[in-house]
């Protein structure tokens, strides 16, 4: 417990606890679950442009392996600490595990202010990082990706140090790597994609279709802009959006190709200065536009138990990782409201990493469409699968919720794994 809050590892663990039990299974898998099978910390000296060395803090959390290689990306915030890194570890496991993949969950990362450093410095720490990890990491071993703070030219250069350090190429180590260095350019809409065929998909079963529903969205970085591109092409009206800067309001319809325009005209956030709707500095205020359809593709912690009643959407597609708190999440859910997880709604980013491990480890590639169809139908087959076994099994409990159930599918299937290799 952090000052009176629960943390995100307490979270999760909890989640956990009441999904084994939900499922029916033994309770030594919550004991094997609830800890990491391997823990890596790594102390990383790096030259700064001034000449100073500076050591930093790094992790590399390998949580269970049942399905098989460790899979989960690489985070560079000062924010992070181990516990969290093993919270992110764990959720990494389930979301592998829920989405069919033939990987086990493992996170890392670097305690670091990633916007203070020099592209020289960001480059030494990348590569700094990748070796301090590289005795523990290989392409049928952990196969990192980038994650918060993290991006795919910094996967470039973590796969050519790993290569040196080997004497060889080994593509399939690092995954959402630049398409000009064996990467696949599906990969940098994956997730918004995959969350915008959640909505659709939910939405058909829950509100009677997607076509010309009111979507909003919160967060217009990789994930945002994408689930609000996509929510429109599959014939939904996006009429919020909101980045760091503020929210935009347009009963209209927001204009996507020009908030995307100058978003991007001011390095990357600027919603603020959209020229059309209406406007606040409020950056929390898109979560509260009336609206069917509230997707949060920001940050963590964003619907809480002190902002939850102003909340107006009857459906909410997690982009982000974590935005619901478990106290939000028990009111929203007793008014009937539908919230797709997490670990379902983004998980096109990691299935995307997937494809393009498959394409690597047989040094063959598919072109865009072939990849995005693939990745489509393994997203429309996983949530259709989800909000059946939902469906069952709400009938038979009162009050469970999509969270739940996901972790129930996700912890049958690491279970089963286990189970027939003898490990309980
Ligand atoms: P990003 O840094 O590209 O974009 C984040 C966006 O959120 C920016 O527009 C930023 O201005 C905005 N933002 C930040 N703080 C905010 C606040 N307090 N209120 C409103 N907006 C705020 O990040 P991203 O890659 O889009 O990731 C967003 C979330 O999705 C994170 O939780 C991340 O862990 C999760 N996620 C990302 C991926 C991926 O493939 N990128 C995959 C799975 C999950």
């Amino acid at each position: 417990m952090v000052s009176g809050r629960v943390s995100y590892l307490e979270w999760m663990l909890q989640v956990l606890k009441e999904s084994v039990e939900l499922g029916g299974f033994p309770e030594e898998v919550y004991h094997i679950l609830s800890k990491p099978e391997r823990v890596l910390m790594v102390s990383i000296p790096v030259k700064m442009d001034n000449g100073k060395l500076v050591v930093f803090e790094g992790y590399r959390v390998q949580h269970n392996s049942a399905l098989g290689p460790y899979k989960g990306g690489i985070r560079f915030s000062p924010e992070v600490d181990l516990e969290t890194d093993i919270a992110l570890a764990l959720g990494m496991t389930l979301k592998n595990a829920l989405n069919g993949l033939p990987y086990g969950g493992g996170k890392g990362a670097v305690k670091v202010d990633p916007l203070k450093l020099s592209p020289g410095e960001l480059e030494r720490l990348s590569r700094g990082y990748a070796r301090a990890i590289a005795p523990l990491i290989g392409d049928v071993i952990d196969i990192p990706a980038p994650d918060v703070g993290t991006n795919p030219q910094i996967m470039a250069w973590m796969v050519d140090e790993y290569s040196r350090i080997k004497g060889y190429n080994v593509p399939a180590v690092f995954t959402a790597k630049p398409p000009e260095l064996w990467g696949n350019p599906a990969r940098i809409y994956a997730t918004g994609f995959g969350v915008a065929i959640a909505a659709k998909i939910a939405a058909e079963k829950y509100l009677g279709g997607f076509e010309g529903l009111r979507v909003c969205v919160q967060g217009y970085g990789n994930v945002g802009r994408w689930a609000a591109y996509y929510s429109k092409y599959f014939g939904a009206k996006v009429i919020g959006v909101a980045d760091i800067t503020g929210s935009v309001y347009d009963p209209e319809g927001v204009d996507l190709d020009l908030a995307r325009k100058v978003v991007d005209e001011h390095g990357g956030v600027g919603i603020i200065y959209y020229p059309k709707g209406q406007k606040t500095e409020d950056p929390s205020a898109v979560l509260y536009f009336d609206c069917d359809i509230l997707i949060p593709a920001a940050v963590e912690n964003v619907i809480r138990e002190d902002n939850v009643n102003k909340v107006r959407a009857k459906l909410i597609v997690e982009g982000a990782n974590g935005p619901t708190t478990a106290g939000a999440e028990k009111i929203l859910s007793d008014k009937g409201v539908v919230i797709v997880p997490d670990i379902a709604a983004n998980a096109g980013g990691v299935i995307m990493s997937y494809l393009e491990w498959v394409e690597n480890l047989q040094w063959y590639w598919w072109d865009e469409e072939e990849t995005r169809r693939r990745l489509q139908s393994i997203i429309e087959n996983n949530i259709k699968r989800l909000i059946s076994r939902y469906e069952t099994m709400k009938s038979e409990k009162k009050g469970v919720t999509m969270r739940q159930v996901a972790f129930v599918l996700a912890v049958e299937r690491i279970y089963k794994a286990m189970k027939v290799r003898g490990w309980l």
